[in-house]
């Protein structure tokens, strides 16, 4: 008797000592004691559905382990519960590569970080966008998970599939460019990539996350129609076709109500109309309230614990409308014992989470760590999007490639020259193990043949005090125009870097940064051979010597590889490839939403709509500098034999779209054959046209290849405000196939009977 009076109050002790710190703490009633867990209850039975396994556990779970679920214990963790086996989910900032975990400002490695992580830096999502290479965001998705595991980690906060509705949104560089059904394309590899390794992506920033400034607090006012055809469809696609398991809500207000309590948002839109059957996690510090928060569809917020805590606690960060703590266990539990949070809605949002945990793998086999990252086979997928992403946008004379054989002397000019940039700062900067620098990487190619002369022309802005008095600034100004006198070409590297550009904050202007017009227009000046290459996420004003560079590269911001890339694109080792996923308009003037930005008194009015990007310029005939799609290539590609099957279509079956492509020029190449659909008869405005088909196709010279599509119904659609609904209205549509938004090729008329 007395040994199983003893065993019962082990048990007792035991079962106390595993329910979370916070409950104990925080729960006044207390807690009934859970039914022990028989060693083949069937939530442990890997071999069943997720579902069924969700359904058995919760059964298990009392309300308030249950409660303490839907916040998280750490900055990067979310709520494990021991006496059930329920791990944390470990997460780690993203999406261009694993960046450290450690804390609220734990920039990668740098020191003082608790943790020192390095791997691999992959190129910044505007960058892949550029390769329009779906199947390489898919390996790049893949690597990153692969490199999540081998850390120790389970999931990866990417990809960011928000719009670029102005070109100066700080984190411009992190998402897939202006074009709805690109970032589409793009978000759903990189979902397969990761969750295809057992690791959970999150798909982010749910919704219209477009501007830095009072990323917290501005209230975005955007129409139903604008929200489905520009803003939500990226989400959509990495849900419903990716199969995302966790989508990020963003920081803003969206018409009056912040994203992270925004019901029409969570509930009716993304888990209603889209059938999300994941969980969303909130952005890091982005809740207000309790009960209205998990009402509305918030399944997890982050960050929780006593990291959580101590981060709040910084006044700084509340003035700029940080605000968190509101899913803790206690809240939570209140709000239900109160009736302001049903138990089935908060059966809903745990079973969410531990769905997720169940389809990932990470349940029943726990990421150890200790792996191997920055792999020879994940180092060559961030080469080859750094190669692939690589824009020639100018190339009089065909002064590119360079012949490292016919010359004697290059002059490599520019802040941008020595350092490798290889990303834009905040969240998603990553740092390598190693970075290649375009000087490193011209050197190696140029051969022991050329002498290299490298000039710093002028100082990057903030960087460097010494280099900014006028007198260092007169020398290095005159160094560089020197060395570009006396060399046979002339390489400027220019551009921003990731304290301009960077989360948190917009960039202030679209011109150049720190004298490098003035630096671009001497070195011209100089030397007639001179190659400007831009080292950007965002546009750069280009009005005051464009005319005068024969040749011009956008090299985006390409990752630990980028100069590497580089080199082989300027030495002709690679073709170029890259088509902007981006128009870059000439001034900020010109751009679409340049008089709604950033808004008054808090509030924004995305009074442009549809019109953002080329549906923009191509609409309204702005002339940009540069249009969305637009890249040349060192060989010439021809279009020929568009045909529609069928040609008149109810629209209820695919119609298949071909063409034939060939490689006209002498070099081998890869061309992005675009296709856009035009709708000339509807009752509502359509901009002029939109990408609905994409293909990225390699050819040898003389090449021919036949290309296909198919488009359906909804390729056609606009969404009807009237209707609430996608609509199709019969009528003739043109379907235009091209090279970029204003290069179309060819041109097919297509009949929609009903
Ligand atoms: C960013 C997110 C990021 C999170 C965690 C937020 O400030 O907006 O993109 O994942 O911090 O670091």
């Amino acid at each position: 008797m007395r040994l199983v009076l003893l065993s019962l109050v082990v048990a007792i002790v035991a079962v106390a000592t595993f329910v979370p710190t916070a409950i104990r703490a925080q729960s006044a009633v207390p807690a009934a004691v859970p039914a022990a867990v028989p060693a083949n209850a069937p939530y442990k039975d890997a071999s069943l559905p997720a579902d069924k396994r969700v359904a058995d556990l919760l059964k298990r779970m009392t309300l308030e382990e249950k409660a303490a679920m839907v916040g998280g214990s750490g900055w990067m963790e979310s709520m494990p519960n021991e006496r059930l086996g329920i791990p944390a989910i470990k997460m780690a900032d993203g999406p261009l590569g694993v960046r450290s975990w450690a804390g609220s400002s734990s920039i990668t490695g740098l020191p003082g970080s608790p943790l020192k992580v390095l791997s691999t830096s992959f190129p910044s999502g505007v960058a892949m966008a550029a390769t329009w290479d779906t199947e390489l965001v898919q390996r790049e998705g893949q690597a990153i998970g692969q490199e999540v595991k081998a850390l120790g980690r389970d999931m990866i906060l990417g990809p960011t599939v928000n719009i670029n509705r102005v070109p100066l949104w700080g984190r411009n560089f992190e998402g897939y460019g202006e074009d709805p059904y690109l970032a589409g394309r793009l978000g759903v590899a990189y979902v397969k990539g990761v969750q295809g390794e057992g690791v959970i992506p999150s798909v982010k920033h749910f919704d219209a996350n477009n501007e830095e400034f009072e990323r917290h607090r501005i209230d975005e006012q955007i129409d139903a129609r604008t929200l489905h055809e520009i803003y939500l469809p990226a989400f959509k696609a990495a849900v419903q076709e990716g199969d995302a398991w966790t989508v990020m809500s963003a920081y803003n207000l969206i018409n009056g109500v912040h994203c992270a309590e925004n019901k029409a948002l969570l509930r009716d839109i993304l888990k209603g109309e889209f059938g999300f059957k994941g969980f969303v996690v909130s952005d890091w510090g982005s809740t207000y309230s309790t009960a209205p928060t998990v009402n509305a569809g918030m399944d997890l917020e982050m960050p929780g614990g006593p990291p959580a805590k101590n981060w709040l606690a910084d006044p700084k960060l509340l003035e700029r409308g940080n605000s968190g703590g509101w899913l803790t266990a206690d809240k939570v539990l209140a709000e239900v014992k109160a009736g302001k949070i049903s138990e089935a809605t908060l059966d809903d949002n745990v079973g969410r989470i531990l769905r997720v945990t169940f389809l990932s793998g990470i349940f029943d086999h726990p990421h150890a760590g200790g792996g191997e990252v920055n792999t020879p086979a994940q180092a060559a997928v961030a080469l080859k999007g750094a190669t692939e992403s690589i824009v020639l946008l100018k190339n009089a004379g065909a002064l590119l490639p360079l012949d490292a054989k016919k010359l004697h002397s290059i002059a490599v000019i520019g802040p941008n020259v020595a350092v490798a940039r290889t990303g834009g700062g905040g969240s998603s900067l990553i740092e390598p193990k190693y970075a290649i620098a375009p000087l490193d990487g011209i050197k190696k190619l140029a051969g022991s043949g050329v002498e290299v002369k490298y000039a710093l022309g002028v100082g990057m802005e903030g960087e460097d005090p010494a280099q900014d008095t006028p007198e260092a600034r007169a020398a290095a100004l005159k160094a560089a125009v020197d060395a570009a006198a006396h060399s046979d070409v002339a390489i400027v590297v220019v551009g921003r870097y990731n304290k301009i550009e960077h989360e948190g904050a917009d960039l202030k202007t679209m011109d150049l940064p720190a004298g490098q017009n003035e630096l671009i227009e001497a070195v011209e000046q100089a030397n007639p051979h001179t190659i400007v290459v831009l080292n950007t996420g965002n546009p750069v004003t280009m009005t005051r010597w464009l005319d005068k560079t024969p040749a011009l590269v956008e090299m985006w911001y390409g990752g630990q590889e980028a100069g590497t890339a580089l080199a082989s694109i300027l030495f002709g080792d690679a073709n170029p490839s890259g088509k902007l996923p981006v128009s870059l308009p000439k001034e900020f003037k010109d751009s679409p939403a340049a008089a709604n930005y950033p808004g008054e008194n808090l509030h924004v009015n995305y009074a442009e709509g549809i019109y953002v990007g080329y549906r923009y310029y191509d609409t309204k005939n702005v002339e940009p500098q540069f249009p969305f799609g637009f890249g040349l290539s060192y060989t010439t590609f021809d279009y020929s034999r568009l045909a529609l099957t069928p040609a008149r279509s109810s629209g209820n079956q695919p119609i298949e779209v071909s063409l034939v492509v060939t490689n006209t020029g002498t070099r081998a190449g890869a061309e992005v054959v675009q296709l856009y659909v035009h709708d000339g008869h509807s009752k509502i405005d359509r901009p002029a046209h939109e990408l609905k088909g994409f293909r990225r196709v390699e050819l040898n010279p003389g090449d021919s290849k036949t290309v296909l599509f198919t488009l359906d119904r909804a390729a056609l659609s606009y969404w009807s405000p009237e209707k609430k609904d996608w609509v199709a209205e019969p009528g003739t549509f043109e379907i235009q196939v091209g090279a970029s938004s204003r290069d179309i090729r060819l041109k097919a008329p297509l009949e929609l009977v009903q």
